[in-house]
């Protein structure tokens, strides 16, 4: 057996023999590296083909309250401004003191919750769509979809107010119902409130934009009759109670559900910078109408 080790004729069989193990097993490693490379390359490929994803984990956090299954939804974050804050100048310069050593202090989120009570799938409002806070919020849907359910699944959604922020998520830019099969309700004060013409009329120019999105949000839950009003305490879904908050809105309503000895309260925009008006309940924002 001859093989050409270097271009040298090697006679002998031990060495040849050698020399041809080496040599296989030469060409069995470039082999296995060859198929190693397209292993690497092939998930890169189907990686070039597909598209990217922006987010991080879905944005839900779920917890029980007796036998009701709560989902927290999350909409977005945005910051706080401490000029929004109405307050004595000795906290406010407090706020901008601790505020400098901790950026994050007026961090606020925007969050939507979804009641599961075994019958009915109800959502304590829908976070700001597209109405508010541009690409930072409106991820409510998404996570919905994330946490195991589907808008069309939605039977009621229960408003706290009707601030964009709250119900822009309810209907897209061009009047399309996001939860087509819920029916939306809202303290009458609220809704007479926004949805009037005549107080528009007469509301300050900074206001408008607050009036303008709330009649164009539930303009197609009105024309399709999914659009309902409350004034008292009329039963709407069994175990929970409404809790009228006027102040921060008109008709501002908390939305307080039981089961089994356990109580969860859904409160909307009572508190806005927590780490401020927590320590301080006497701070209000510029946002509290009353
Ligand atoms: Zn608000």
């Amino acid at each position: 057996m001859t093989t050409i080790n270097g271009g040298r004729a090697m006679s002998s069989p031990v060495v040849s023999s050698r020399n041809v193990l080496k040599r296989n097993s030469m060409r069995f490693a470039a082999s296995f590296l060859a198929a190693l490379a397209s292993l690497v390359a092939g998930p890169n490929a189907a990686l070039d083909a597909a598209s990217q994803h922006h987010d991080q984990v879905p944005g839900f956090y779920r917890l029980k309250v007796g036998d009701l299954e709560v989902t927290a939804l999350f909409d977005g974050t945005a910051a706080f401004d401490p000029h929004w804050m109405n307050g004595t100048k000795a906290t406010m310069d407090g706020v901008a003191k601790a505020l400098h050593e901790d950026p994050h202090m007026l961090d606020v989120a925007d969050t939507g919750f979804l009641v599961n009570t075994g019958k009915q799938l109800i959502l304590v409002d829908a976070g700001a769509g597209t109405w508010w806070g541009g690409a930072a919020l409106g991820r409510l849907a998404g996570n919905l979809r994330s946490a195991g359910y589907t808008p069309e699944e939605v039977n009621i959604v229960l408003i706290t107010h009707l601030h964009s922020d709250h119900v822009g998520g309810l209907t897209t830019q061009d009047g399309k119902r996001v939860f087509p099969n819920a029916d939306v309700y809202v303290a009458k004060a609220e809704s007479d409130f926004w949805l009037s013409r005549e107080i528009a009329a007469k509301a300050p120019e900074d206001a408008q934009p607050f009036f303008q999105s709330a009649q164009a949000i539930a303009a197609p839950y009105i024309k399709a009759g999914k659009w309902h009003t409350f004034s008292g305490s009329e039963p709407i879904v069994g175990g929970m109670q409404l809790v009228p908050l006027p102040g921060h809105a008109p008709g501002h309503t908390g939305y307080e559900f039981s089961s089994k000895g356990q109580k969860i309260l859904f409160l909307g925009d009572i508190v806005h910078a927590l780490r401020v008006q927590l320590q301080h309940p006497e701070v209000t924002t510029i946002f509290d109408i009353d």
